[in-house]
């Protein structure tokens, strides 16, 4: 007899069943970034009813995300809401059961050290290798497994990490084709996304049902539009002096505590964070900022945007610093001195 229930049809799922419904319950997912490949995997997760999810990201919602972000609506970019705050309001709505954790923030070594200990697994939704490389250290360090994904135009790469028995993105990294194009500058299609993030969450919950022979142990790349598919048995490029996985020195969890500015991915932006010993007042700062008649002002209770000459100014209320319209650090920082102090 067939017991309908919410979850039904993912029982009814021989692998999975009732008891790895249970386990999926009782497992926490660490999502870091929360653009288009983060706010699939996370609809995705909730609705599979994974019981605690976290979401990580720095940015805020924008016109131009709506087109594959399917967590976000107009008004979101209208009102220029943090992404994870957007992303965990719609999920609740979706699955009221699942615990979401909202974090806003830059995702570097502190944080992800504070977190790893309580999460089952990671999901890689970011946009970048600086970051990537940090989560392979973590995920090495404090032995969880992560799930790297990557996506532009319609091109899309993944592959599973479990360390101590696969390679890492590390060993891996020459492996993986790229021509630096991102999708500001090449542009993105949505089924790219979510063929990237149908790999991506079938491998979580390989790992969190315990199905662990049945992970693919394969680097995917695919080209929608070529009609291409490419799979690389991973076990072949284990790398024998692997500084992450093989000698375990971990060389990103060192300078990372050290870097301020980073240029944003093809985003025409420079990004800028304070050095820890700097204590940033966001109620004084508003209120300072207020004396000044600036164009296309904007506050939400997480940022001030405004615009001067040419650039656009974000800042979020722990001090981070968004200067869209340019890509030249010196030019940034010398808006966030006269700004933000
Ligand atoms: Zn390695």
């Amino acid at each position: 007899m067939l017991v309908d229930n919410r979850y039904s049809r993912q029982t009814l799922f021989e692998p999975i069943g009732e008891i790895g419904q249970k386990r999926l319950r009782n497992s926490h997912v660490l999502i870091i970034g929360v653009g288009a490949l983060g706010s699939s995997s996370a609809e995705m997760l909730v609705r599979a009813g994974v019981g605690t999810i976290t979401l990580m990201d720095r940015d805020y919602v924008e016109e131009s995300n709506l087109q594959r972000q399917q967590l976000f609506s107009e008004e979101d970019a209208k009102n220029k809401n943090p992404k994870v705050m957007a992303a965990k309001n719609r999920l609740q709505e979706i699955n009221s059961q699942t615990k979401i954790n909202g974090q806003l923030t830059d995702v570097g070594v502190e944080e992800l050290e504070a977190i790893v200990h309580d999460v089952d697994v990671i999901i890689d939704a970011t946009d970048n290798f600086d970051t990537r490389l940090i989560i392979n250290d973590i995920c090495q360090k404090y032995q969880t497994p992560w799930i790297y994904g990557a996506c532009v135009a319609s091109y899309g790469v993944t592959f599973t990490v479990l360390p101590n028995k696969t390679p890492c993105l590390q060993c891996i990294m020459d492996h993986i084709p790229s021509d630096g194009a991102t999708c500001d500058t090449v542009g993105i299609i949505s089924p790219t996304v979510q063929m990237v993030v149908a790999h991506q969450v079938s491998e979580v919950l390989k790992i969190l049902t315990e199905n662990f022979r049945a992970l693919s142990g394969k680097l995917i790349a695919f080209d929608l539009w070529k009609n291409q598919k490419m799979e690389i048995e991973v076990a072949s490029l284990k790398d024998e002096s692997c500084p992450s996985c093989v000698q375990k020195i971990y060389p990103h969890l060192d300078y990372q505590s050290q870097l301020k500015t980073a240029v944003l991915c093809g985003r025409n932006t420079v990004q800028i964070r304070a050095g820890k010993q700097r204590s940033f007042h966001f109620s004084d700062f508003k209120r300072h900022l207020k004396k000044i008649d600036l164009t296309n002002y904007l506050e939400n209770p997480y940022l001030v945007s405004f615009e001067i000459n040419e650039y656009r100014v974000v800042v979020f209320h722990d001090g981070r610093t968004l200067i869209h319209g340019t890509k030249n650090i010196q030019e940034a920082k010398k808006i966030y001195y006269h700004f933000v102090g």
